[in-house]
């Protein structure tokens, strides 16, 4: 009898049970990465007024016309305006204004010829060597990128680099976004001992909270190590009694105790503490004794305790979780289909990640499985961007099959 569920039905589930979080003001200075909770509309014109997009001089259609190099247009110079400056009002006709990038274009002129096309000639007058039917008329009108009360950004769009440029264009200071799940992690185990700690016999250093703590901060969410908890009842009671009484954090994340194992107690334990089962075990390699519960609010994820299975789990359903909690419309790690480069079989009657090398080949992604595929090889995820994607049923596929790959790292 199967004791465990599907990958879609796990997905589900987990969808299903999580809380929405709601909206806060914050500084710009600290968006990066949020998701805009409602509409923005503009509040200034950009560009604010209409300006010169080179350095040249501001000049009237009708004086210059006709400009070429064999036949040359003079002017005189009746001034300058810089980028911060404010052009004069009087500008006498028969004469042209220097003009830098950016400085406004005074009342009056039909464009901007630029310096390339100009020489200065004796007693500071300009020569023309081209009109404005040649050069264009080189101007940037006010409101051409955006007008006043314009749809800005639309809820949902995620707070980038462009985007913080564009805000600051408009004045705007701080943003009503949404808020980011706040992540509890705690290591079981009896055998644990910190990285600058010498293991005793049949002791092990914590890989698990750097792997996965590091994870939740390269994918932008807050996160506290909460540290080992021994594999005792009361070790893991006292410790998981704080993490879900602690309302700083949203979702509690723990890793090792799943399995079926004497000392796996994790499960019961949270059952105990008011947590209701959503489900244990998925119907994949690794990963397979992943465990879902909930308290309340807040969703509990058991991770199993060897590190690729702990590390996928975060990865494929933990992240993208967090990531739905916070209104990300598209929160599923990047998917894609390249060509083998290797054989793979698939591992029934589970489904197989294995970890994978993904290139961009020609126009081509290809891809390969990389090293030890065991759950508690850790070496070999170090060298993979990216897992294959084998159901069950796929058999045993050769070079040039086309697989799916979903990423978790750059290719
Ligand atoms: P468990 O799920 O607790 O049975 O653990 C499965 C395997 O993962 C065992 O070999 C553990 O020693 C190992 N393991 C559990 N937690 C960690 C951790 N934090 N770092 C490295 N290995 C771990
Ligand atoms: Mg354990």
């Amino acid at each position: 009898m199967k004791s465990y569920i599907e990958i879609p039905e796990a997905q589900q589930l987990i969808t299903g049970a999580l809380p929405r979080l709601g909206a806060e003001e914050i500084a710009c200075d600290v968006a990066l990465g949020r998701l805009l909770a409602s509409d923005l509309f503009a509040r200034d014109n950009l560009p604010r007024f209409d300006n010169s997009s080179m350095d040249g001089f501001a000049v009237r259609r009708t004086e210059v016309a006709g400009a070429s190099p064999e036949s040359p247009v003079t002017l005189d110079l009746a001034g300058e305006i810089a980028a911060g400056g404010f052009p004069d009002d009087k500008w006498p006709t028969g004469a042209c204004l220097r003009i830098l990038t950016g400085a406004p274009v005074p009342q009056g002129a039909d464009g901007v010829i630029p310096v390339e096309e100009t020489s200065e000639v004796a007693g500071g007058r300009i020569r023309f060597t081209a009109d404005l039917a040649r050069t264009g008329d080189n101007l940037r009108a006010t409101g051409q990128d955006v007008r006043i009360g314009d749809l800005l950004l639309e809820k949902g769009a995620r707070i980038t680099p462009p985007v913080l440029g564009l805000l600051a264009g408009q004045g705007i200071t701080s943003l009503s976004v949404r808020k980011l799940p706040r992540v509890g992690f705690l290591a079981t185990g009896n055998e644990l001992v910190t990285a600058d700690q010498d293991p005793g016999p049949g002791q092990i250093r914590n890989s698990n909270s750097p792997l996965i703590v590091s994870q939740f901060q390269a994918a932008g969410f807050p996160v506290r190590d909460l540290g080992v908890a021994l594999d005792t009842p009361d070790a893991l009671r006292e410790a998981l009694t704080v993490a879900l009484a602690d309302d700083t954090l949203d979702v509690l994340v723990s890793s090792g105790g799943v399995s079926m194992g004497r000392y796996d107690l994790v499960g019961d334990i949270l059952a105990e503490l008011g947590a209701e089962w959503i489900f244990h075990k998925i119907a994949q390699k690794p990963g397979k004794p992943l465990a879902f519960l909930k308290r309340g609010d807040k969703p509990i994820f058991g991770l199993p305790g060897n590190p690729v299975s702990s590390f996928m789990c975060t990865w494929y359903y933990v992240i993208p979780a967090l990531k739905r909690m916070m209104g990300d419309a598209r929160p599923d790690p990047l998917h894609l289909s390249a060509r083998l480069t290797a054989t793979i079989a698939a591992q029934p009657p589970r489904f197989f990640f294995a970890r994978a090398r993904t290139t961009l080949c020609d126009g081509v992604f290809r891809t390969e499985p990389v090293g030890l595929q065991e759950s508690h090889a850790l070496q070999s995820l170090t060298r993979a961007n990216s897992f294959i994607l084998l159901p069950a049923t796929a058999g045993v596929l050769s070079v040039g099959t086309e697989v799916e790959v979903a990423l978790f790292d750059t290719l």
